[in-house]
């Protein structure tokens, strides 16, 4: 019989050799990429600072522990990087912008992070296919001045655009606020090359419109979140610039109004955008001073529209709209822009909320039901809250054109962090059962990460979950890319 003093030794002499050998690995696969892959010393980071910087994302869960951090310039490095860690079975963290809201992005446990900042050029155009061949750390602004100096438009935007890349965008297959007129990252991407987490290099549609010769991988690629592999290389449909955008920002005292205006709205217009936020976001705008409130009295809810109107019958059309919202009582107050600087002013209200409210550490959900049934969703979360937490602020905004709401539940200033996210954690449950009841999902553009990894069974059956689990064995045998997101194996 072991003694419990001799086991509980026993198990610190293993650790003790597991951190020995993990950092022996690390230690070998970095030696070889200098001395055998042609990596110069600049592309390899140890120190604690930059371990520290590359090795979280925007989330504030998990404290960061990365090996190292590896910065690839070409698509055979990745590669090489892949069958080296393979071979000495180290995992493998995919890192973009770091903007990533799930963790999924995040080295928690002695992960070699591999940032692909140095593969950030825009390759070959192809003006009659409106296609792009960029490197997966292209920054998904980049991207969209690329598009403009051609006279194009890249639609997939959002506040962290400035940062993102694609590689993270595609990883996420990222949303934004242009998803109700033109799609997620997923209706962009023509083209990927990968390499797969054996090692593999595949290069997957390589760009065309049609191509019927069975599964369409790619598509596999977009939203894995590095579970599958590297994404080095992307092919990007582009789009004609919108004509002429105005921006409406409307006030209603009642949430249902809001989805009767989107009703009214885009049972007559193609809306490019159809945002909401709530009298908690206008407050700490306001609080914070760089915007100006919309109009002279608040409402409880607010929505920002966005339509082209190149012709003036489309705008009589959308001040019709507006009057007979208005005449319905739906509609309490509203602006809107005259000019292009006051449309940009406008936005400002939706676009700097995230920012924001970042203060306050909030605990974000990122959840998506059928727009039809939103306000019975959005009452039943309010009511969950409200009765579980009385003294917690909540803030509530989002993409609701397209279904997805941002519940941002603020820290209150003398909680710690802990506390708040272990309070937040009980109620998750019941957000989620709720999610579930509705058929919804857990997260809508975010991603899974490790953040809402215990939740997925909220929206995915154990079957579905398995079948998960198998595509990831085929393209991932030894689970060496972004082990722990999504889902444990
Ligand atoms: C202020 C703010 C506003 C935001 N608004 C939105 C929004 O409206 N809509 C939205 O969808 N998101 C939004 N986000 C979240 C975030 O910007 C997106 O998820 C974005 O797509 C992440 O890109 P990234 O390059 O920062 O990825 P990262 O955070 O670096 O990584 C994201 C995931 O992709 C993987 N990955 C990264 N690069 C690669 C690669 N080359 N190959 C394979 N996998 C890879 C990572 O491992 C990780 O799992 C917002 C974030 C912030 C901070």
């Amino acid at each position: 019989m072991t003694s419990l003093a001799s086991q509980s030794n026993t198990t610190a002499q293993n650790d003790s050799q597991t951190t020995t050998s993990h950092t022996a690995a690390v230690q070998s696969i970095l030696s070889s990429l200098l001395d055998v892959h042609q990596f110069d010393p600049s592309q390899i980071k140890t120190d604690s600072e930059s371990l520290e910087h590359w090795g979280k994302d925007w989330t504030k869960h998990f404290a960061p522990a990365a090996a190292a951090i590896v910065f690839p310039k070409t698509t055979e490095q990745v590669q090489a990087i892949v069958l080296l860690a393979n071979e000495h079975n180290v995992v493998l963290t995919p890192s973009g912008g770091r903007t990533g809201l799930s963790a999924g992005a995040v080295a928690a446990n002695g992960e070699i992070v591999v940032s692909m900042d140095k593969m950030n050029h825009i390759g070959q155009f192809y003006p009659a296919d409106r296609m792009v061949e960029i490197e997966a750390g292209v920054v998904t602004e980049q991207l969209q001045q690329f598009a403009e100096s051609k006279d194009l438009y890249y639609p997939v935007d959002f506040a962290s655009a400035g940062s993102s890349q694609i590689g993270g965008n595609i990883g996420t297959n990222a949303g934004g606020i242009k998803v109700i007129r033109y799609g997620m990252t997923r209706q962009w991407i023509m083209g990927l090359t990968v390499v797969t987490g054996k090692g593999d290099i595949l290069q997957l549609n390589r760009g065309m419109v049609k191509n019927a010769t069975g599964y369409d991988l790619r598509q596999l690629f977009i939203g894995s979140e590095g579970t599958l592999g590297l994404v080095t290389h992307a092919q990007i449909k582009l789009e004609r610039q919108p004509q002429d955008l105005n921006v409406m920002v409307l006030g209603m005292d009642n949430f249902n109004d809001v989805m009767n205006v989107l009703s009214a709205f885009q049972a007559k217009i193609d809306l490019t955008a159809f945002e909401f936020f709530d009298d908690v976001a206008i407050d700490k705008l306001m609080a914070h001073g760089q915007v100006q409130e919309p109009f002279e009295s608040r409402t409880k809810f607010y929505t920002l529209l966005e339509f082209e109107a190149p012709y003036e019958p489309i705008m009589d059309k959308a001040m019709a709209i507006f009057e007979e919202c208005m005449e319905q009582g739906w509609v309490v107050d509203g602006v809107m822009s005259q000019s292009l600087a006051q449309a940009e002013e406008l936005w400002k209200l939706r676009e700097y909320i995230s920012e924001t409210i970042s203060v306050f550490t909030p605990y974000k959900n990122d959840v998506s039901v059928l727009i039809s049934y939103v306000p019975e969703f959005i009452a039943e979360i309010d009511h969950i809250v409200s009765s579980n937490y009385p003294d917690f602020e909540v803030c509530w905004f989002g993409h609701i054109g397209d279904g997805n709401l941002h519940l941002n539940i603020l820290k209150p200033e003398n909680m710690s962090k802990d506390d708040f996210f272990s309070e937040c954690q009980i109620v998750n449950k019941y957000v989620f059962e709720t999610v579930q009841k509705y058929g919804g999902s857990v997260s809508a553009e975010h991603g899974v990460g490790m953040t809402k990894k215990p939740y997925l069974n909220y929206s995915r059956s154990e079957t579905e979950i398995e079948y998960l689990r198998a595509v990831k064995k085929v393209f991932d045998p030894n689970n060496i890319m972004n082990r722990g997101k999504i889902f444990d194996m």
